[in-house]
């Protein structure tokens, strides 16, 4: 996996690359899945998410320009894999998720690996980033976003970096913003596809999820 898909495409973090060689990706695929462990795709995890393409983790941790002992925010934890590359980086996490079934797995994963103190899982809409604890020498975004949730870039420190995927539901450009003092320089990184970020500063709730729109459709019966 890392030689053919990562070095192979020109990932070159030589920590990154070294982290994901020893980092088991086995375990945080469902039992199903399990054969397919290093493919080169996102594979279905619980929640109808995804744990992102192999690829895709190790360019957006690239792209971060971490050192150890960074404080960094992961907005979508999904199977925690990319939460545990970062914590194997030596960096002090917070990784949000929106499905607590999700935190909760992704939580004993890590806790497993021996990253619980170095990864903190919370449960939450991370689109709005996670204001108590900014600010983040690095924000990561594993979850496809209409535009650059406004929330995050200020929640970056002088010289952060924030990856994001932004565009459409089907498909995303990896944005890249690196804060310097009040300005915000903004690259693009290539195309990606990503499942939805899903809040706030992301995009409508799917209808029938939330518990707003069960009362919105109960009512409409009602006035029917
Ligand atoms: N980094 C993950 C990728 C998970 S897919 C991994 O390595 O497995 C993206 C995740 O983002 C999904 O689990 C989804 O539930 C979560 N998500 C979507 N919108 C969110 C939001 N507003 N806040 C927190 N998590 C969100």
């Amino acid at each position: 996996m890392v030689q053919r898909q990562l070095r192979g495409r020109g990932i070159h973090d030589e920590n990154v690359l070294a982290v994901m060689a020893e980092l088991p990706r086995e375990l945080f695929v469902p039992a199903g899945v399990l054969s397919h462990a290093y493919m080169d795709d996102a594979l279905p995890i619980a929640s109808g998410q995804t744990i992102s393409q192999p690829y895709m983790v190790a360019r957006m941790t690239e792209l971060l320009d971490l050192r150890a002992g960074m404080r960094v925010l992961e907005v979508g934890t999904g199977s925690g894999y990319g939460a545990a590359v970062l914590g194997r980086l030596g960096c002090s996490v917070i990784s949000v998720e929106r499905h607590p079934e999700l935190a909760d797995t992704a939580r004993a994963r890590l806790a497993a690996l021996g990253l619980a103190d170095a990864v903190r899982i919370v449960v939450g809409d991370g689109s709005l980033g996670w204001p108590a604890e900014a600010p983040f020498d690095a924000i990561v975004v594993t979850a496809g976003a209409p535009r650059v949730p406004a929330a995050l870039p200020a929640q970056l420190a002088d010289g952060g970096r924030l990856v994001v995927p932004v565009g459409m539901r089907a498909r995303q450009e990896l944005t890249l913003v690196i804060r310097a003092g009040g300005t915000f320089e903004t690259h693009d990184c290539g195309g990606c596809v990503f499942v939805p970020l899903i809040g706030e500063g992301g995009f409508a709730e799917p209808a029938g999820e939330s518990a707003q729109g069960r009362r919105r459709r109960w009512f409409g019966r009602l006035l029917l």
